[in-house]
């Protein structure tokens, strides 16, 4: 019998979710992922040209005509699908090429690929920590670092975000336990901030801990060469785990991967349970990738202009009269503070030809309502220019320009 009492609860759960203004809306894009979209929202509207301010192609690899050159190369070669686990008969020479090729760039001893980073994060600590073990992770690690953590017997224990005195006191706490894992994102997504991974290293060294950082929005860019957060803060080669994705900076499309010691690495491939008990990446992400990887290792020109096209927007936004977070990533999140005007003046930059999507409680702490943006390789000044006068439009509309946080609280509330 349909609808039952049980789908009367559902039906009423999905209402609370609407009424509570945090129901998810998807927009549908009718072209490639690229710094210029042709989005339909709300579904049914006409499709409106905007700038992409919001997503993840940070070296604006999504669409390349080489990568996707290259994937079908790949697919050509060696099919559609694996239709196997890495470990029956998904395993082809170019998975152990792309694996090689991530150890190389990221600096470590082996690599092991999954279907993503999410699924790196939901296995690798369950595979290498015990009942023995603790995992001092940071408060504001990405939600897949959270599955991951609770599906493994290791002890749970944080630290106040990037606050090295709190983590150096959890370390001293827990001098019994048989493995102490530090665990950060590199690059945390919301703030676009870096955890301090020299002085991390550092306390690892001193209280014989292991570091875990999930470069996810970091690999490929952050550093000279584009390596990670450990190239940007002088600790390249000295990180014990690095799990970090394909789905962002290197082509946007799927798969992810645990990158460090080989120990951990072999451990990983016989223990990890997305790696055991989920397909294999599809032959023609791992070409593409491999492909990502060659542009990566012969020129730096993309990593260079995304952190051109950052230092241009991180002045401009100031100068426009935004408060934004200081950082050196090109996630710059402008502060709003109000849930209702951070909705409000994504709303209106979309009418102007801005896609910036507002976030709030409780994906960001309450209080603290903001529109994230997000530089990419694939921006040039004049489209960063022009993104700026809508802004500034939008801005002096709200009556917000030139308003500190103070200032915006007390107008608008927190
Ligand atoms: C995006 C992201 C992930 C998930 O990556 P997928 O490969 O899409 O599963 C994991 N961790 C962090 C920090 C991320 O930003």
């Amino acid at each position: 019998m349909y609808p039952t009492a049980v789908h009367e609860a559902y039906r009423a759960e999905l209402a609370a979710i609407r009424e509570k203004g945090i129901f998810k809306e998807e927009r549908y894009l009718h072209s490639p992922q690229a710094a210029d979209i042709k989005v339909e929202y709300p579904c049914g509207a006409p499709l409106k040209e905007v700038i992409n301010l919001c997503s993840n192609n940070y070296l604006g690899l999504s669409s390349h005509p080489a990568v996707v050159a290259a994937a079908h190369e790949a697919l050509d070669a060696r099919g559609y699908g694996m239709s196997s686990v890495r470990f029956i008969c998904g395993t082809q020479d170019l998975h152990k090429q792309l694996e090689r090729k991530l150890t190389e760039f990221l600096g470590t001893e082996d690599t092991i690929l999954f279907p993503s980073c999410m699924d790196a994060n939901g296995g690798v600590f369950e595979a290498v920590l015990n009942d023995q073990d603790v995992m001092i992770a940071d408060r504001l690690v990405h939600a897949s670092i959270v599955d991951g953590m609770r599906l493994c017997k290791a002890m749970q224990d944080t630290f106040k975000h990037a606050d090295m005195k709190h983590l150096e006191q959890k370390l001293q706490e827990h001098q019994d336990k048989r493995v102490r894992l530090i665990i950060t994102d590199g690059v945390f997504s919301m703030d676009g901030d870096l955890a301090p991974l020299d002085q991390m290293c550092a306390l690892a060294e001193k209280y014989n801990a292991l570091v875990f950082v999930d470069d996810s929005h970091s690999t490929g860019f952050m550093g000279k060469t584009g390596r990670g957060t450990h190239e940007h803060c002088g600790v390249f080669g000295k990180i014990d785990i690095i799990t970090t994705t394909l789905g962002k900076a290197l082509g946007g499309a799927s798969g992810g991967c645990v990158s460090g010691r080989k120990e951990i690495v072999e451990l990983c491939r016989q223990r990890a349970r997305p790696y055991l008990f989920s397909n294999a990446v599809p032959p023609p992400i791992a070409g593409a990738a491999l492909k990502v990887l060659e542009i990566l290792n012969e020129t730096t020109e993309r990593r260079d202009k995304l952190e051109a096209n950052t230092k241009f927007w991180r002045q401009a936004l100031p100068e426009a009269g935004f408060v934004i977070k200081d950082g050196d990533s090109p996630i710059v999140p402008i502060m709003l503070f109000n849930a209702k005007l951070s909705q409000d003046v994504s709303r209106d930059l979309y009418q102007e030809g801005i896609y910036a999507v507002g976030f709030f409680f409780p994906v960001v702490a309450a209080g603290q309502a903001r529109i994230r943006t997000q530089m990419s390789a694939d921006h040039n000044i004049p489209m960063l220019t022009r993104a700026v006068e809508a802004l500034k439009k939008v801005g002096a509309k709200h009556g917000i320009l030139g308003l500190d946080k103070k200032g915006i609280i007390e107008k608008f509330g927190q």
